[in-house]
């Protein structure tokens, strides 16, 4: 662009010189032709002498004679008048510029000469005349009278030759005219095409300036703007945020910075593929735009997570979030689908309590998570207090993350044992374990499991710690298997699993990798999660089914769900919640309920699993219920898997040994009768 001026300024200035020559010479030939002009008009002039000098002369014989013979309007006065004009005429033309080319020189002077002498002849004749005074007459055309043909002839040579010589000046006047009009057509035409180079050099410059910042903006449109929803990215929050701050500042003024963040947006993925996630993104983005002024800046950060900075007071800004809250979570029709997502808002407030960009993005960020762990779909103002309690959660989180692809990051499955409860058999014998994730923290020492389980839920890690937990877990099981052990595997499916309509693949995969047989592994649901799983969840677990996994339905009794809905479930298995369990000895409630979960899941052919079994009294009252398996302390806490091989190999050791017993019972026994 420099080097474009640099060559128009050059351009200009060639051209402005030139122009200048131009004049210069034009101004020069103006004055030749100016100078050649006059010189014309002198020669014209000087055409008119000659003639004039005829003429003067007749009038002065006319004024003469008619002055003599007694013409009365003609005065003495008159008379001399004229003798005046015509002698001066004579003198100034008398010279020897005034001889004309064509006359010979000799001769005109000559006629000068007698002219004078003449003229001084006659100047007492003419000074004394009188009227009547014919003999003066006489001798004044005596005198004059040689003069009478050569005057004409004079006049005619003077008049001729000025003539000439004005014709030869106008042809060379008209010659430098027409050069002064080439000039000035070329110095026009040099300076229009000069002019007009440098108006194409100028527009060129300009075009090619004004693309340089159309493309300049656009560049800074995209490195500014999310491409998918068009709405400002994370530079350009972090730009205008700056700009909040200042203005802020100079005003004595406040903003706050509202963090959205779509729940369980990752499931429309996982659920309807990322067209639609994409489509439902922009859709709530319009949504949003709607909802703020257009001095409020609306921005995606990336993924699922919005920004808003807003001026305005606390009571307007809860109406502003009230607002999102409740667009978003109406629900949204894309590609046939009806698609139902909510939303949490963590809100920081400049220069309260945050007074830096750094500050007003993490406070957001923590009153974010506070928000969606008050259950979502709300909102969560930043306040001091926040901070320990996240900040140990927030790092939690990462170190669940990290642990998660770190094999020595203290997580570790643990099995806790099922018994079956056999009527006919005294002793209980373990036929399953469940898999119960356990994180051994290397700085905060044993995390309670449903501590970690809510983060890793409440942020997705569930999905990965899951997958995990059922390899790690299918792995242990073929292994006991392998050690002569048939026991069941049953392992715990997060809600959010049944989002990823993946699963299916994803279990068949563990189970090929791990050589894992499909019919000895149960998957336990929460109540809560199947009443919220919609019909392609139900495929799901169909599809699970009839590869033979098995299908429990955990903490029966705590959910809500009908019986229609419960029929309508691939289920295997009701496992009875342990708060049932727990009061069975104290509560007359609680022990009804048993019966009746016993019985209803008897009438829909389902095998029933006790949680929770602590106390004899409740192994034999869930006995006496034909309660086919129980969990619970009393037969085992969760342990690790080599307790629980150890566990297994002592069982069997004792069923061995109550065998031998047995036999050498029955053989003392048929000795007894045979020897009496
Ligand atoms: P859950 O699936 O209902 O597991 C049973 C819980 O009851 C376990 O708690 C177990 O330790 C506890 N429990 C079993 N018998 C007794 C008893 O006799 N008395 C008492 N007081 N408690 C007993 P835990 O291991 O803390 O797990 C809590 C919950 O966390 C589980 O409830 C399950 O929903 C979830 N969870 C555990 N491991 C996993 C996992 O690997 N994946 C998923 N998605 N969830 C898991
Ligand atoms: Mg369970
Ligand atoms: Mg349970």
């Amino acid at each position: 662009m420099k080097k474009q001026i640099k060559w128009l300024a050059l351009i200009y200035l060639a051209a402005v010189g030139s122009l200048l020559f131009l004049e210069v010479i034009h101004f020069k030939k103006m004055r030749n032709v100016s100078h050649q002009i006059g010189e014309s008009y002198e020669l014209i002039s000087g055409r008119d002498e000659g003639l004039r000098l005829e003429v003067e002369y007749r009038r002065f014989q006319y004024k003469v004679i008619s002055y003599v013979r007694g013409q009365d309007d003609i005065s003495h006065a008159d008379v001399l008048t004229w003798f005046d004009i015509f002698w001066s005429r004579a003198y100034s033309i008398a010279s020897e510029s005034s001889i004309p080319d064509g006359m010979d020189k000799q001769e005109a002077r000559q006629l000068f000469t007698d002219m004078r002498i003449a003229l001084k002849e006659v100047d007492p004749l003419v000074q004394n005349l009188k009227r009547g005074d014919e003999e003066s007459l006489a001798a004044i055309h005596k005198a004059l009278e040689a003069f009478d043909a050569r005057v004409t002839q004079l006049a005619v040579a003077i008049a001729q030759t000025r003539v000439d010589e004005a014709a030869s000046l106008q042809e060379k006047l008209e010659l430098a005219l027409q050069g002064i009009d080439t000039l000035l057509i070329s110095s026009t035409g040099g300076g229009i095409l000069v002019l007009s180079m440098l108006g194409i050099e100028a527009f060129r410059a300009r075009h090619a300036e004004r693309k340089i910042k159309i493309r300049e903006a656009r560049v800074r449109f995209l490195a500014e703007h999310d491409s998918l929803t068009r709405l400002g990215n994370r530079a350009y929050l972090n730009i205008k945020m700056k700009e909040f701050m200042k203005e802020a500042k100079a005003n004595d003024e406040c903003f706050h910075l509202l963090l959205l963040d779509l729940d369980k947006f990752k499931d429309v993925n996982d659920t309807f593929g990322h067209p639609t996630g994409d489509q439902l993104l922009k859709n709530a983005a319009r949504r949003l735009s709607g909802i703020f002024r257009s001095e409020d800046i609306v921005v995606r950060l990336g993924g699922d997570e919005f920004a808003i900075l807003i001026k305005a007071d606390m009571a307007n800004i809860e109406k502003a979030v009230s607002r999102v809250i409740s667009a978003l979570s109406s629900s949204f029709v894309i590609n046939g689908h009806e698609i139902h997502i909510s939303t949490s808002i963590g809100i920081s407030t400049y220069p309260d309590l945050s007074d830096t960009a750094e500050d007003l993005m993490r406070d957001a960020d923590l009153a974010l998570y506070a928000a969606k762990n008050a259950g979502r779909n709300t909102w969560a103002l930043y306040k001091h207090s926040m901070s320990v309690e996240i900040k140990h959660r927030m790092g939690l989180e990462m170190d669940l993350r990290n642990a998660l692809n770190n094999e020595a990051g203290g997580l570790e499955v643990y099995y806790q044992p099922q018994v079956l409860f056999n009527d006919k058999n005294e002793s209980l014998s373990v036929i399953g374990v469940e898999a119960l994730v356990r994180w051994f923290h290397p700085e905060h020492g044993t995390i309670p499991t449903v501590e970690f389980i809510d983060i890793a839920e409440s942020t997705g890690i569930i999905d990965d710690l899951s997958a995990w937990v059922t390899c790690q877990a299918c792995e242990d099981a073929v292994l006991w298997h392998k050690a002569g052990f048939d026991i069941n595997l049953s392992v715990n499916l997060s809600p959010h699993q049944l989002n990823n309509r993946y699963l299916p693949d994803e279990i068949f995969q563990v189970l090929r990798k791990t050589g894992m047989p499909a019919n000895k592994l149960t998957l336990e649901i929460t109540e809560s999660a199947a009443v919220h799983n919609t019909k392609a969840a139900v495929e799901m677990l169909e599809t699970l089914n009839q590869q033979g996994v098995s299908l429990a339905m955990d903490d029966f009794g705590t959910g809500y769900s009908n019986l229609g809905y419960l029929k309508s479930l691939p289920l295997d298995c009701l496992k009875i919640d342990r708060s049932f369990v727990t009061h069975l000895e104290s509560n007359e409630e609680d022990r009804k309920l048993v019966r009746g979960i016993i019985n209803l899941a008897r009438g829909m052919g389902m095998k029933v699993v006790a949680e929770g079994v602590e106390t004899e009294y409740q192994v034999e009252f869930l006995r006496g219920l034909h309660c086919d398996v129980g969990q619970g302390y009393l037969f085992g806490r969760p342990m690790n898997k080599l307790q629980l091989i150890a566990m297994l190999e002592r069982e069997r050791a004792q069923q061995n040994l109550e065998k031998a017993v047995t036999n050498s019972d029955t053989d003392k026994a048929q000795k007894t009768n045979a020897s009496s």
